[in-house]
């Protein structure tokens, strides 16, 4: 049997007939936009992570474009983001009318730290994408001691949490995404805004419905960005089970760490008081793709991940200085391995691509 990298179909099977009566359940209502499963699902991801404010939108990089248009981003302000991310993370902070200033990470938790940051602050920053990378939290509150406002981009990082505070819950704002691979992911496209300030909620409102408050009068040039009635509808039969993946996420990176996989591979270290989500279990390799292609002979599934860094990426250019050096960062790119990882996979399994890995260093 193949070890597929990430596995969404399983966890699912069991949910399955839920899920479609209550797709019947949304046709027969026939309220598709800001209807009922929007504002239920809402107020139960805001109770689950504890925020008084959930809003849901598109997808996960609107949710960081209009989080940063209502923390009163204006054009040319600096927003400080690691390279070692998604695209979106950068691409979001652009299209909200900044500039992205990229900075290094950490080679153990991947996130970015009080120190990189602080190298990359100037006068003109006026707020710190912070990325919870592969699904670990990242330092905000150390972060928020700078004293700027914390976006947290919790996209991977769903059920996580940080010194008893869930991830989504530790800055000023944050933001989800339910892509389907994600940990908490609906049947298509769908994300979210977490926020305790009532203020700010209320102007993430306005901007998903093009800039109105009461869909008359329009005080801001905003966006079309609205989480889908029918997808809100499958995230409310998700969420109740997203604790119990996180536990068989945490089962397989625990297994892995057990297995010896520390003597052939750099593995990642969370900082203290971090339970991660594992959206992503990545080690550290010297020749990873040489890597890959072995396991793949064995069936499994592994993947480099953000090979080409941010601050290298030909859309990035007008924001990045010549001299810029991100030594951590370039690292990481280059050493990166994804092993398999699902809530379902097997202890059998995770002995498998452990053996598979030593197989491999002996040989080398
Ligand atoms: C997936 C992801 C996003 C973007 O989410 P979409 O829903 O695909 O727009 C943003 N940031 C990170 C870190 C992600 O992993």
């Amino acid at each position: 049997m193949p070890i597929p990298l990430f596995d969404t179909m399983t966890p699912l099977a069991p949910l399955r007939d839920r899920i479609v009566a209550k797709l019947g359940e949304v046709a027969q209502d026939a309220r598709f936009i800001l209807g009922p499963e929007v504002e239920a699902f809402e107020r139960e991801f805001a109770d689950y992570l504890g925020v008084r404010h959930v809003i849901g939108v598109a997808n996960g990089t609107d949710a960081i474009t209009i989080a940063l248009r209502a923390l009163g981003l204006r054009e040319g302000d600096e927003v400080v983001v690691p390279s070692l991310t998604f695209y979106a993370s950068a691409e979001a902070v652009v299209n909200a009318g900044g500039r992205p200033v990229f900075c290094d990470v950490d080679p153990d938790t991947r996130n970015i730290t009080l120190g990189t940051v602080r190298a990359a602050l100037t006068p003109r920053t006026r707020a710190i994408v912070a990325v919870d990378l592969f699904g670990c939290p990242a330092p905000v509150p150390e972060l928020r001691e700078l004293g700027l406002p914390v976006l947290e981009d919790a996209a991977q990082a769903a059920g996580a949490s940080l010194g008893g505070r869930r991830a989504g819950a530790l800055g000023e704002v944050a933001t989800f995404s339910f892509y389907p691979s994600k940990n908490l992911g609906c049947f298509g496209d769908g994300g979210a805004i977490a926020t305790d300030d009532d203020a700010l909620a209320e102007m993430v409102r306005a901007l998903r419905f093009h800039g109105s408050r009461d869909k008359v009068s329009f005080d801001y040039v905003g966006y079309n960005s609205r989480l889908d009635e029918l997808q809100a509808a499958i995230l409310r039969v998700l969420l109740p089970e997203l604790d119990a993946w996180t536990e068989g996420r945490r089962r397989v990176a625990q297994g892995y760490g057990q297995a010896g996989l520390g003597d052939h591979a750099r593995l990642p270290r969370p900082p203290a008081g971090a339970a991660p989500a594992w959206h992503l279990y990545v080690i550290l390799h010297s020749h990873p793709e040489e890597l890959r292609t072995t396991l793949a002979e064995h069936d499994i599934h592994a993947r480099g991940y953000y090979r080409t860094p941010l601050h290298r990426q030909v859309a990035m250019r007008p924001y990045v200085d010549d001299g810029l050096k991100l030594p951590v960062t370039y690292e990481l790119a280059a050493t990166n391995l994804a092993l398999p990882l699902s809530p379902v996979m097997s202890d059998e399994q995770v002995g498998q691509v452990a053996r598979a890995v030593a197989e491999f260093a002996r040989a080398g």
